[in-house]
């Protein structure tokens, strides 16, 4: 498979194509991605309208043999929406395709457009009186397109589930430029192979979504959300079962803190109320949503009296109106922003077993001490699911231009032991550009063949998103 670059005479031949101002040259900003680790390049961003106008591009770019990078909010975090090197391919920004479509609350069901950003399909949820849950730091930049490309995760997936669970259906262009007409409400429908889950967490390596069918779910009436300091690991296990006793699948999010994210917060973003006089060594956020006739924060504070009595946490904060609630999330939804203010050396998205996160995370802290004790880590994350952000930072007073030379190594050592523990080198993020060789170090051969074979048969010419997610291609 040879692609070929976007010149100026395919570029003249598709805008006559279609209406004027679809293709642009590319600004910077669609060249760049949140951590600086790559820098695109692009003959040309494409700015579709509709479904017909984005099939168009993609027969012509089958037709020519020329490279499509699908472009949401742009806030992947490992390279799959920016292509650093080969012949020069188009970018297709999904921006204009922003409508909501439909809603069905009867149903429990809205349809968006892939430009949709996720912040604004909340929105239009909640204007129909209905919850659409899944929930991250970057909600109001991502799109929907990009979190079901990613299956992106976040801060709900302990009730609700990842992007994938949250989809009934989808529209979508594949590598030939056909439209698949998929948007269907249907919770049930056994019909052959499951084109909409292959297309989730495909990166854009399968086609383009243009639009979904989306759950929803009702609002929980009682909302409520704590922050507790906690023992250590293990001690939040321990309290995550507590709750789940107590409250059933009434828990929405338990978020893992440690010691290192709170002390990163007050250094780069001193200006963000922190609930605790001195940083405790870890803490938890949760959040409780609850049904008619209960009540949140009584249940909070029921479940702190229980985890005092268990010695599992000496300490908590139980926020006591919406700007509380929404100061305690601030703090958890501004670490990344800390950890980029700092610059980590490497990040790490993994997911392990729960039982062996309290083994993990300090096998992790003492490999990486071996290799450079004065590097710094920080473990946070979504607790309920396995799933830790593993992220390693230079020293006090150092760089990470200082330990550049050690990015690889670092890497290597956190990867091999996740894989060593049964867990995952992505469990949210999924593998763009950043993970592929981590994918063909770690990945089942089977799968990995029955990858390049699906790859293959969909997209002949390996037009879509190329140098992403596959090994070997
Ligand atoms: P982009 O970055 O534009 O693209 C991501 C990938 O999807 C690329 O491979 C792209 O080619 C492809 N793509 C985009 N749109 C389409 C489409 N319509 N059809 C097919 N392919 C497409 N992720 C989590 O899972 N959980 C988190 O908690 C989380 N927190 C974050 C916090 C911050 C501060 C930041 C910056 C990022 C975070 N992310 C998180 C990562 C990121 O927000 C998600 O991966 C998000 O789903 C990407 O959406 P996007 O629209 O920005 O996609």
């Amino acid at each position: 498979m040879s692609l070929k670059p976007a010149d100026p005479a395919f570029l003249d031949a598709l805008s006559a194509r279609l209406p004027a101002d679809t293709l642009r040259t590319p600004e910077t900003r669609y060249l760049e991605e949140p951590r600086g680790r790559y820098k695109g390049q692009a003959a040309a961003v494409a700015l579709p309208r509709n479904v017909d106008e984005v099939a168009e591009i993609i027969r012509a770019a089958h037709a020519a043999h020329i490279g499509v990078i699908p472009y949401g909010g742009g806030t992947g975090l490992v390279g799959g929406q920016v292509m650093p090197d080969g012949p020069a391919p188009i970018l297709m920004s999904t921006e204009r395709m922003r409508q909501i479509r439909a809603s069905y609350p009867a149903e429990n069901v809205i349809i968006a457009e892939a430009g949709a950003v996720l912040a604004d399909v909340q929105a239009a949820a909640t204007e129909v009186g209905r919850l659409f849950p899944l929930s991250l730091a970057a909600e109001g930049t991502a799109r929907i397109g990009g979190n079901l490309a990613t299956n992106a995760g976040g801060v709900n997936v302990l009730r609700y589930g990842n992007a994938r669970d949250l989809c009934l259906g989808l529209e979508a262009v594949l590598p030939t430029g056909e439209i698949w007409h998929g948007l269907s409400r249907l919770r049930k429908d056994n019909t052959g192979y499951d084109l909409r889950n292959l297309l989730i967490g495909a990166e854009g390596t399968l086609g383009i979504i243009t639009a979904a069918a989306l759950k929803l779910s009702p609002i929980p009436a009682s909302p409520g959300t704590a922050i507790f300091t906690i023992r250590d690991p293990a001690a939040a296990i321990e309290l995550l079962s507590l709750a789940r006793d107590a409250v059933g699948e009434g828990v929405s999010a338990f978020e893992l803190i440690h010691r290192q994210g709170l002390e990163f917060l007050a250094e780069t973003l001193p200006d963000l109320r922190q609930p605790f006089e001195t940083h405790p060594e870890w803490c938890v956020l949760i959040e409780l949503g609850l049904g008619k006739g209960q009540d949140a924060e009584e249940a909070l504070a029921d479940l702190f009296g229980a985890a005092m009595e268990a010695g599992l946490s000496d300490d908590g904060v139980i926020a006591q109106s919406e700007a509380q609630r929404l100061s305690l999330w601030s703090l958890r939804e501004h670490i990344p922003e800390a950890n980029r203010r700092i610059g980590s050396i490497s990040s790490h998205d993994i997911s392990v077993p729960i039982s062996r996160i309290p083994e993990f995370i300090p096998a992790g802290w003492a490999a990486i001490a071996d290799l450079e004790p004065s590097l710094r880590i920080n473990c946070f994350g979504h607790l309920g699911d396995g799933n830790l952000h593993y992220n390693v930072f230079p020293g006090a007073g150092e760089t990470r231009a200082d330990f550049e030379h050690l990015r690889g190594e670092v890497k290597r050592i956190i990867h091999d032991l996740v894989f060593e523990f049964g867990g995952s080198v992505s469990a949210e993020h999924g593998i763009g550009r950043l993970k592929v060789s981590d994918l063909d170090r770690y990945g089942d051969p089977t799968k990995l063949a029955a990858m390049r074979a699906i790859k293959n048969a969909l997209d002949p010419h390996g037009i879509m998103n190329p140098g992403a997610v596959v090994p070997g291609l």
